[in-house]
């Protein structure tokens, strides 16, 4: 290499919604195998103060070139830009003139930067004319998204990171943030140290539920029951806050009503979810103490078939008790990808159009008119899991997949090998070959997190600027920049931005057109930076109104997005498991992330110090289930549901439940084929999210 070291970049950590600042200095030679990056956390970014986890400290060990796509091919061999361009182009048209505009989609990712999100967004809704583009987000927090829209009128988490400082109570509903957002977890043990209390809800005792006040081992799909009950008993209590509801909440009639309809007492409420009723009623205290309550919720609590009814036994118990919009309470979703929000800002979700609006007529329209697209999509189209069903039927013929690599993370991912197998026209635009790309027609190489410049949102709203570190190596472009090509290809006009500055531009101007301030959602304040603002960006938390400030709290004047500005309490009843466990599968599989890897391991899988925590596919046992089939600690051990089957070592631990099982979700075919599970799990579905039941797969365990 030439050992030139570049100056310090401050840049975004692409591995958890936390979205921590970076200070990254590259070095070695820029477009040979040597790449060299040092990093450290920047203390001036407010989401983590100077701080990294484990994952982003070895940001630097996973820049290396080996396994990238560095230039586009077609059917396997090498081709230009121009022409790979102009085929997919070609094809799209095609497609479309033969078998209408939902017979094409696009699958797009968290790890898109908000720019490649509008500009998809764009393409598909606007240009083509169809809601056929979805994200993996929908693996990840569709079903918050839901219950928002439902209770607040739109998508908008209410809190900021120093509402977990200020809190005296924080509840994690499903949330081993210990784990999977390492960096807040810091900031809560710090605030533990202070006195606050941490009640965790989680089948397992993961790391975060061991140093807890308080763990509730929960029953598989038993937490809707546990937050009704909570509020039941806050009613008997009388600590509602009944004039904050008589002045902004509609709906507490219809969820008493709803209430009334199961046993609230705290003996059937504990018996129904599996605990000892003093743990209940300890949790219950705990609440009634502490009027400054978080609490978050994230993948245990969202990836369900009952999903959004958890969001929303959620949200009821904050506005009810009017926990929310004040220092140190609010109901709080934690999202896993470092874009956490990018994608549904600029309506990544194929239920949404840009800006937080939907398909109503007249927020379509304004699209339209804002983008000169007169085709603007009508109504919503497929969500992830059925949108690869699409596929397999024959109803899309042609699909590009970007940055995400559903062959392994969808669930009943050997249903979407077939899909994709079947599918005539498959385009993959990715940074590395990955078990996606081996069903591509044509593969586009994407540039990575380190030569990305853009910006993301994280989980308390903040929008911050990932730069580029390196050049692009290779023939690799951004994610925009291809999507301009192709949409230029197909004859459409608005696409020609000679930058990333000018798309961000544009985004923000759309959140603005004809708003008048009707929409939190609001970037009006950044509509006009010039290219040298953007690239001077300073992390800042929407809504950022005309005069530049951004704001850390919402709803803190009771005031909601809805019609009438009123926050809604929805009313939800339990419901069991979507797949009950059975003779044959008598055990409750649940999947998750590790502490040191992510999501697929495309990146983290190069980092030896992360490989290191957990270096194979492992399956957690009770020793008591353990026991009764024969399967030892460490030994080979077979998975079995009815859609597949799955080899691990056993972990026999009774930091499981007894009655569970637990995978996680990260191996493929490149690191361990035998140790892949979400081709074990069932295509359950959330009715109105459309988020799959990755927690709980009926399944069997014997020795291999
Ligand atoms: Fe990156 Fe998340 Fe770790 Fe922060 S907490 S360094 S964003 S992985």
């Amino acid at each position: 290499g030439s050992g030139a070291i570049a100056t310090t970049v401050r840049t975004t950590c692409p591995y958890c919604g936390v979205g921590c600042g970076v200070s990254g200095a590259a070095g070695g030679s820029q477009m040979g195998g040597e790449r060299t990056l040092a990093v450290s956390g920047d203390p001036a970014h407010p989401a983590n103060k100077g701080r990294l986890c484990s994952k982003g400290s070895a940001l630097g060990a996973t820049v290396g070139l080996q396994g990238r796509l560095l230039e586009p091919s077609i059917n396997g061999r090498v081709a230009s830009w121009g022409e790979a361009t102009a085929l997919v182009a070609k094809r799209f048209r095609d497609t479309i003139a033969r078998h209408g505009r939902d017979s094409v989609a696009f699958y797009v990712s968290g790890q898109l930067l908000t720019e490649d999100y509008y500009v998809a967004n764009k393409l598909m809704k606007g240009f083509i004319g169809s809601g056929n583009i979805d994200t993996n987000s929908r693996l990840c927090m569709a079903s918050a998204v839901a219950a928002h829209k439902q209770a607040f009128g739109a998508d908008l988490v209410p809190g900021c990171y120093e509402d977990l400082d200020e809190a005296d109570l924080v509840v994690f509903a499903g949330h081993n943030a210990a784990w999977t957002h390492p960096i807040l977890f810091r900031r809560l043990e710090a605030a533990k140290a202070r006195g606050q209390k941490h009640v965790v809800i989680d089948p397992r005792r993961t790391d975060t539920a061991e140093g807890a006040d308080l763990h509730l081992a929960v029953a598989p799909q038993s937490d809707v029951r546990l937050w009704n009950g909570l509020l039941a008993e806050m009613d008997r209590r009388g600590l509602l806050d009944l004039d904050y509801v008589a002045e902004h909440v509609n709906g507490i009639d219809a969820v008493r009503e709803a209430l009334a309809q199961d046993d609230q007492s705290l003996a059937a409420v504990a018996a129904d979810c599996g605990i000892a009723v003093e743990d209940l009623l300890a949790f219950y205290d705990l609440f009634a103490a502490n009027p400054k309550t978080v609490s978050l919720f994230s993948m245990g609590s969202n990836q369900s078939a009952q999903g959004v009814a958890k969001g929303l036994a959620i949200l009821n118990v904050h506005l009810a008790t009017g926990r929310i919009g004040k220092p140190g309470s609010c109901p709080f979703s934690i999202t896993g990808q470092p874009n956490a929000m990018g994608g549904r800002e600029t309506g990544g979700m194929a239920n949404t159009l840009a800006g937080h609006m939907d398909f109503a007529p007249e927020d379509r329209d304004r699209v339209a008119r804002f983008w000169g697209a007169p085709h603007t999509a009508r109504a919503p189209g497929l969500k992830a899991v059925e949108m690869f069903e699409a596929v397999r039927a024959g109803k899309i013929k042609a699909i590009w997949v970007m940055a995400t690599n559903p062959a392994v993370s969808l669930p009943d991912a050997g249903a979407v090998r077939e899909a994709l197998e079947a599918c005539p026209f498959v385009v993959v635009s990715d940074c590395v070959e990955t078990d996606t790309t081996a069903y591509a027609h044509v593969k586009l190489p994407a540039l990575a997190w380190a030569e990305k410049d853009g910006t993301v949102t994280n989980s308390e709203r903040r929008i911050s600027r990932q730069r580029a570190l390196f050049p692009a190596p290779g023939q690799a472009r951004a994610d925009w920049r291809i999507m301009a090509d192709v949409a230029q290809g197909m004859g459409f006009d608005g696409f020609g931005w000679a930058s990333q500055a000018s798309i961000f531009r544009e985004w923000a101007r759309l959140t603005a057109y004809e708003n008048q301030g009707s929409r939190l959602l609001d970037l009006s304040g950044l509509s006009s930076m010039t290219p040298h603002d953007y690239a001077a960006m300073t992390p800042i938390q929407w809504p950022v109104r005309a005069d530049g400030q951004g704001t850390p709290r919402l709803f803190v004047d009771g005031r909601f997005q809805t019609p009438d500005g009123r926050g809604r309490m929805v009313p939800v009843r339990p419901k069991g498991p979507a797949d009950a466990v059975s003779d044959a599968f008598p055990m409750s599989l649940n999947t998750g992330r590790i502490r040191d890897q992510w999501h697929t391991m495309t990146r983290t899988g190069l980092a030896p110090d992360l490989c290191r925590h957990a270096p194979e596919p492992f399956v957690e046992i009770h020793p008591r289930d353990a026991k009764a089939v024969g399967i030892k600690d460490g030994a080979l051990t077979r998975v079995s549901t009815a859609r597949g089957e799955a080899v691990a070592l056993a972990r026999v631990t009774d930091r499981q439940r007894v009655g569970g099982l637990f995978m996680p979700m990260h191996w493929t075919d490149a690191f361990a084929p035998s140790g892949k599970s979400n081709h074990l799990i069932a295509p359950n579905l959330d009715p109105v999210s459309g988020q799959p039941e990755f927690k709980h797969t009926p399944a069997r365990a014997r020795p291999y």
